[in-house]
């Protein structure tokens, strides 16, 4: 961090404010230009807080050097975060492919679609059992019914299960059940949420906020970590923009710029960055030619009757046709998507 100091500023107060952020064990070196002092801050300048220093009245500007995570940074940690789920990596060089409907409707629902997203080579089930709704009198989930329905998915296919949570008291009930606990769009900043998941050791699946940054994407993910749980995968699932032919807006530079910011795994939703069916396809595979580890996608066998974003969901033989065509991009890259020797 840099700290420079209005023109004429006195120097016991340019020392006093030295003084001050070393008393938080960062190193501060002082250096006089012709009009002005200029500080460099040098250290763990985490416990800084930016604000405090710019409301001193004789201070100009403060310019942060680095990020201000630190766990979810690469430069701390050059080497790419691989998370194993139950033998089933993220962040490796398989791509993991995550697939299910947006929600539980029922037992034959998920079991059926559970089978075929097997079939297809997926790796994990995805479904949501508490639905963050923007109505209240939309379909809500089948809650913890619906958590139910998804262990017997589970204990049909072998499929590890993705799910979301909407709030803290559900956290046990998760950890025991869940194998990859999501945190959806519209919770990425619910902190309180964040610190309790970070008290576990459950992989955290984050996905990116409607509005959020990619540094508020890092700093979320940071809040987790920094309670101690590492295990976080990143999700770009579009954004608002001005744009509206589709939902949200697929910012897949986001991809390579995680990548370089951070060693945390990051996957792409293609289905609620489009939210249409026939844009999926294509939108994953630019998701892999982009570097990214995996991709959550929405299944369903019915989707003109599904319970909740039917419009965004492939049928089973359109993802089994998709499987196979990532499969082959991804050999471009020596990845892949599934063992084609699998049984
Ligand atoms: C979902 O995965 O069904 C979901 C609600 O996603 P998001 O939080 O990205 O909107
Ligand atoms: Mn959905």
């Amino acid at each position: 961090m840099i700290v420079i100091m209005m023109p004429g500023t006195p120097e016991q107060e340019v020392m006093s404010l030295k003084r001050r952020i070393e008393d938080k064990d960062v190193r501060v070196s002082v250096t006089k230009g012709d009009k002005y002092y200029v500080l460099g801050l040098v250290g763990d300048t985490t416990a800084i807080d930016k604000s405090k220093i710019e409301a001193n009245e004789h201070v100009s500007r403060v310019m942060k050097v680095q990020e201000p995570y630190k766990l979810a940074n690469r430069l701390f940690h050059q080497k790419n975060t691989i998370i194993d789920v139950s033998g089933n990596t993220i962040g490796g060089d398989k791509i993991a492919v995550m697939a299910g409907p947006c929600s539980v409707e029922s037992e034959d629902q998920i079991v059926e679609i559970a089978k075929s997203v097997k079939e297809s080579g997926a790796s994990f089930l995805r479904g949501g059992a508490f639905k963050p709704r923007t109505s209240p009198y939309s379909f809500q989930g089948l809650r913890e019914s619906g958590l139910d329905l998804l262990k017997i998915a589970k204990e049909e296919t072998g499929l590890p299960i993705v799910t979301e949570i909407m709030s803290t008291d559900m956290i046990d009930r998760f950890v025991q059940d869940v194998d990859i606990i999501q945190v959806g769009a519209r919770n990425m900043q619910n902190f309180e949420l964040l610190k309790e998941l970070g008290k576990t050791k459950k992989p955290i699946l984050l996905k990116r906020g409607l509005s959020a940054t990619i540094e508020e994407l890092l700093m979320s993910a940071e809040y987790i970590m920094a309670g101690g749980n590492e295990n976080v995968i990143l999700c770009e699932r579009g954004i608002r923009t001005f744009e509206n032919y589709t939902r949200n807006t697929l910012d897949l530079s986001a991809i390579p710029a995680i990548k370089k910011l951070s060693h945390l795994p990051i996957i792409v939703d293609p289905s609620h960055a489009a939210g249409l069916w026939w844009m999926v396809e294509p939108l994953a595979k630019a998701a892999v030619a982009v570097g990214a580890d995996g991709l959550i996608i929405e299944v369903h066998n019915d989707p003109e009757n599904a319970k909740c974003d039917g419009q965004q969901s492939i049928k089973p033989e359109r993802f089994d046709k998709l499987m196979k065509d990532l499969n082959k991009l991804a050999y471009i890259e020596k990845r892949y998507v599934y063992d084609p020797l699998r049984v």
